[in-house]
């Protein structure tokens, strides 16, 4: 694997492999990597082409009370796991890299996709992602991008920047890695108590439980959304969201539809979590 620093580094090294003809496939990290990411990179492997990760703690989509300074970094560890799945470049550009000044020209996802469920609760947040993974897009200009669903509404505003703004790139999903118990994994979960570890799956089987209830014909998603909100506060947690939204564009669905997804945010103790299923 090699490893890039600086943009003018990364570029050329990319140049050569577009020249030899090689397709190029991108998955942007923060680092801290774990099975959820390596096994993007492995689905980007299977893509055949040769592929390109980054690493970068992206100031710009952490609000004021986020927790940008204790965000995991794992630089060493992340590399030896690279390597190991068969990356064959990794960016790691430093703040001054990407942010030489402050940006100015940056990215307004779409007005109703960046303010709600994450959106309300972290305003701000996807307008940094989309302006971040813009840039990473232009410095890379890879063919195919890969995203995990377990950032579900990460994922919409992203294939929404590439639809809308017509970039040439092929956007592909990663479904969610989980440990055996359900919970998703995350950089986060590195945050829980040994007893708060042991309480997070229920995030998980609460989503479940819930798309069953939908899956037998229980359609009034009012009464489901408040009802497992109540069960995770009774539980000692601090839920933001539970809801029950249209797959395609996350807008609330009628009673008849399909094509569901369950999207829930809830903090335990200090730590945030999020989780999603389909339906
Ligand atoms: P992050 O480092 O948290 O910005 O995540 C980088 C990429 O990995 C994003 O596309 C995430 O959606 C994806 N990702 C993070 N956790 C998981 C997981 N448990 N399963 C699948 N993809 C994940």
């Amino acid at each position: 694997m090699q490893t890039h620093l600086t943009i003018a580094s990364l570029r050329a090294a990319l140049d050569a492999e577009r020249d030899a003809g090689k397709r190029i496939a991108f998955v942007p990290t923060m680092g801290n990597l774990h099975e959820g990411h390596i096994t993007l990179m492995h689905r980007a492997i299977n893509h055949g082409a040769s592929i390109v990760s980054s690493i970068f703690v992206n100031r710009l989509q952490f609000g004021p009370t986020d927790d940008f300074e204790r965000y995991p970094r794992t630089f060493e560890a992340d590399c030896a796991k690279l390597v190991e799945a068969g990356v064959h470049h990794l960016f790691a550009p430093d703040e001054q890299q990407l942010y030489p000044s402050p940006q100015k020209f940056v990215v307004e996802p779409d007005p109703f996709l960046q303010t709600t469920l994450e959106g309300e609760f972290r305003p701000g947040h996807f307008h940094g992602v989309a302006t971040v993974v813009l840039k990473l897009f232009n410095i890379v200009q890879p063919h195919a991008a890969l995203f995990g669903k377990k950032d579900y509404q990460q994922f919409l505003v992203l294939s929404a920047m590439v639809r809308e703004l017509n970039l040439r790139i092929e956007v592909l999903p990663g479904d969610t890695v989980r440990d055996p118990d359900g919970l998703a994994l995350s950089s986060r979960n590195g945050y829980l108590s040994d007893s708060e570890r042991a309480e997070a799956p229920r995030l998980y089987r609460l989503l479940s439980a819930l798309r069953e209830q939908i899956l037998a014909g229980n359609r009034d998603f009012d009464a489901l959304q408040a009802e497992a909100m109540a069960e995770l506060a009774s539980h000692g947690w601090a839920p933001q969201y539970v809801a029950v939204r249209r797959r395609s564009d996350l807008q609330s669905p009628s009673a008849q539809e399909g094509g569901l997804v369950i999207l829930a945010a809830a903090f335990l103790g200090k730590t945030r979590l999020i989780d999603n299923l389909e339906v």
